[in-house]
C-alpha cells in the first residue's frame, strides 16, 4: 500500500480546525494601519492594533523614513557582527537605553527574536527558567530552546513561584515575566518577582512589549511604572512595533548583560540588521513620545476610563484590566467568532482570540484602544457590543 497523500491529510486537519472554530484568516486591508481601516471595500474602526499611541501612520515617522532612504539606503545588508552596523543603529540604541534608564540596550530585528535570545542566552543545563503560565509564546518558544529546566507558575502567583523554587534543585534561576500580558492586559507582580529573583541570585527578564512608551514614567515602560529600572539583575525587552508604531526589539540592561546577548545570542548573530529606514522610523517615534508621551497618554487613557465605565454600567464582562488592552471575555471559540464577524457587520474590526493564543473555552474578544480613537468611537462601539452580547438590557435586569 502507497502513503495517504499529503494533501488528502492537510485538508483533514483543517476541516478539523474550521469544525472548532479555530481557523484562522488573514484580513487584508486595503489602507495604512490606523483607527479606521479599509477591509474588502468596507471601512470600519479598527479596535485590534497594538499601535496604543497612534504612531504606525504618523506623518513625523513617514518624513522619517523618506529623509533616511536618501542618506542610508534600504537595507543594512549585513549582520551587526559583520558590517550591518550603522551609526544609525548606534544611534537608536543610545536613545533606547537612555530612555529606558539602562546603562545600554542592543537592537534585535523583532520581539520574538530578541525572547528566543534573553531565554536562551542566561539560562544552560541544570539552570531554573521560571516563567508565568500566561506569558507570549515568543518567550514559551525560548525557554524550549533553552537546555534549562522550564517551569511555568500560576499567572501573577508570587506564591506558587516561590514554591517552584523551593522545590527545585538548580545552579542558577532565570525569572521570566511579560509586563502587561498580551491578551489579558493585567500587569505583573514585578516587586515580588523581583524579590523573589534577589532572594535566590536570580535574573529578572521582563517582556515589555505592550508597556514600553505607553506606561510608566514619560513611557519607560511598567519597570518604571514599579520604582525599578533595567539595572542590575533586571533586564528589559521592549519592542518598537507596538506603540512606536515601526518594527525592531531591543533588550536593554547592564553593560555586561547585553555584551553577552551581542556575544551569544544566535538571533542576533545570524540575521541581518534592520533596514535603516525602519531604524529611522523608530528615532523619529521615540523622539515624538519623549516629546508628546504626556499628550498621547492621556488620549489612550482618557478612552480607557470612558471605555470601562461605559461596559460596567452595561455589565459587560471585563477583565481585569487598567491598561489599553480591554479585553471581554466570552469562552466559547465559536462564539467568539460569530461576534466579531457580527462587530464587523456594524462597521467594527475586533479579532476574536482564541486557543492557542489563549487557554481552551476562554476565547474572547480583545479590544484595544489607542491615542487615535475618538470618544465617539469609543462609544459606539460599547453600544455595539451591548446589542451583540444581548445585554442591551443588562440594567434592567440587574434592576
Ligand atoms: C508582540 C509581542 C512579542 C513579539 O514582538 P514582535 O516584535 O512582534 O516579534 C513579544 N512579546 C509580547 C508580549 C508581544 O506581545
Amino acid at each position: 500500500m502507497g502513503y495517504r497523500s499529503w494533501q488528502e491529510e492537510l485538508q483533514e486537519q483543517h476541516r478539523e480546525r474550521k469544525k472548532a472554530g479555530l481557523w484562522r484568516y488573514r484580513r487584508t486591508l486595503g489602507s495604512a494601519q490606523q483607527a479606521f481601516v479599509e477591509l474588502d471595500g468596507q471601512w470600519l474602526t479598527n479596535f485590534s492594533s497594538n499601535d496604543y499611541l497612534g504612531l504606525a501612520s504618523h506623518p513625523a515617522l513617514e518624513s522619517g523614513v523618506s529623509s533616511s532612504v536618501g542618506q542610508w539606503g534600504g537595507g543594512a545588508g549585513a549582520s551587526h557582527l559583520v558590517c550591518g552596523h550603522q551609526s544609525l543603529h548606534q544611534s537608536l540604541e543610545s536613545r533606547l537605553a537612555d530612555f529606558v534608564g539602562a546603562e545600554r540596550a542592543v537592537l534585535f530585528s523583532n520581539g520574538y527574536m530578541a525572547n528566543l535570545a534573553m531565554n536562551t542566552v542566561f539560562s544552560h543545563k541544570r539552570d531554573l527558567l521560571l516563567h508565568d503560565r500566561l506569558n507570549h509564546a515568543s518567550l514559551i518558544d525560548g525557554a524550549r530552546l533553552s537546555a534549562a529546566t522550564f517551569k511555568r507558575y500560576r499567572h501573577c502567583d508570587i506564591t506558587h513561584a516561590q514554591k517552584i523554587i523551593l522545590a527545585e534543585d538548580f545552579k542558577r534561576l532565570v525569572m521570566v515575566t511579560d509586563g502587561v500580558f498580551s491578551m489579558d492586559g493585567d500587569v505583573a507582580p514585578l516587586c515580588g518577582l523581583k524579590a523573589l529573583a534577589d532572594q535566590n541570585g536570580g535574573l529578572l527578564c521582563v517582556d515589555d512589549a505592550h508597556g514600553f512608551a505607553v506606561l510608566g514614567r514619560q513611557g519607560a515602560g511598567v519597570l518604571s511604572g514599579a520604582g525599578m529600572k533595567p539595572a542590575g539583575n533586571i533586564l528589559m525587552m521592549g519592542t518598537l512595533s507596538k506603540a512606536l508604531g515601526g518594527y525592531g526589539a531591543f533588550v536593554a540592561g547592564d553593560e555586561v548583560f547585553v555584551e553577552h546577548l551581542i556575544q551569544f545570542a544566535r538571533t542576533y548573530t545570524y540575521t541581518t540588521a534592520l533596514p535603516p529606514t525602519v531604524v529611522s522610523s523608530n528615532i523619529a517615534a521615540l523622539e515624538l513620545v519623549r516629546r508628546d508621551h504626556a499628550k498621547l497618554y492621556s488620549c489612550v487613557f482618557g478612552l480607557v476610563d470612558q471605555f470601562k465605565r461605559a461596559c460596567m454600567e452595561l455589565s459587560l464582562p471585563l477583565m481585569n484590566s487598567d491598561t489599553p488592552i480591554q479585553p471581554i471575555l466570552i469562552g466559547d471559540e465559536v462564539a467568539a467568532t460569530s461576534i466579531s464577524r457580527r462587530l464587523q457587520a456594524q462597521g467594527f474590526l475586533v479579532a476574536a482570540i482564541r486557543t492557542p493564543t489563549v487557554p481552551k473555552r476562554q476565547a474572547r474578544l480583545r479590544i484595544t484602544l489607542t491615542a487615535s480613537h475618538t470618544s465617539f468611537q469609543v462609544e459606539a462601539l460599547v453600544a455595539a457590543l451591548a446589542e451583540v452580547l444581548s445585554c442591551s438590557y443588562a440594567p434592567l435586569r440587574r434592576a
